[in-house]
């Protein structure tokens, strides 16, 4: 339901951690059931808390078990579509090093889950998005390039969404790609943003990139690349937010 993705400095820090729930917090006027983050930490891995309820249990969970300083971040409310509100539902969903967020429904999900069953892949919840990291950690594998593998994930999937990806392989990057959803991108002095709708970043950068239909955008700390579905870059419109935050 709400989407914030975050990239920063090469030297670990709580930022990453602090910009995703200070964006969640913004986008709670959405409404949700459930909340969860993932960071990577430079060293090469990746950390997760995820927790059916209010955020407040998600910041509940941190404070118990604290997740190490980062530099790249995804966070996600969830309103939950298939699969009941549960912590395991709860987003990210994981899949060896990688780790995704989703908005939206993938309709072809009951298909692609089946053919990964067969091929001995084990799901551990009932979300049509777990479909999705299974997938692009197996396009990871293969192709070895993060944007690559979501591109290629995402033209065969159905529906609507917004994803977002990390993988424990690159703590300088986020990856995210957009079909009948929004995603905007937020521009930062040395760190980028990613959300669901500006108020994801608004504490951060006024300075805005609209993504058009069927776009994948890849975030470093000191670049921001947008392509189409075929990997064939896209000039993304740059804007200004004017409204009061
Ligand atoms: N369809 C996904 C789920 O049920 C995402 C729902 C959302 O947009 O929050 O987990």
């Amino acid at each position: 339901c709400g989407i914030v993705g975050y990239v920063g400095p090469a030297a670990p820090s709580e930022r990453p951690l602090d910009v995703a729930l200070e964006g969640l917090r913004r986008l709670e006027y959405r409404g949700y059931d459930s909340a969860g983050v993932a960071l990577v930490t430079p060293d090469g891995r990746l950390e997760t808390a995820k927790k059916a309820g209010k955020l407040a249990n998600l910041v509940e969970e941190l404070d118990s078990h604290p997740l190490d300083p980062a530099t790249a971040a995804i966070g996600h409310t969830r309103w939950a579509t298939h699969g009941g509100p549960t912590d395991v539902n709860a987003h990210p969903h994981v899949a060896g090093r990688l780790a995704v967020i989703h908005n939206g429904i993938v309709e072809n999900f009951a298909q692609l889950k089946a053919d990964l069953l067969a091929d001995g892949v084990e799901f551990a919840s009932e979300t049509d998005t777990e479909v999705v990291a299974h997938l692009v950690a197996r396009a990871y594998d293969r192709t070895g390039d993060l944007t690559e593998a979501l591109t290629e994930v995402a033209r065969t999937l159905h529906g609507t969404f917004t994803l977002l990806a990390v993988h424990a392989d690159r703590p300088d990057a986020v990856v995210g790609a957009r079909h009948d959803s929004p995603l905007v991108v937020g521009l930062g002095d040395g760190e980028n943003f990613l959300g669901s709708d500006v108020a994801a970043f608004i504490a951060h950068t006024r300075d805005a990139l609209e993504l058009g239909q069927d776009q994948v955008v890849t975030i470093t700390p000191g670049s921001v690349d947008v392509t189409d579905f075929d990997g064939k870059p896209v000039q993304a419109r740059r804007y200004t937010v004017d409204w009061d935050a």
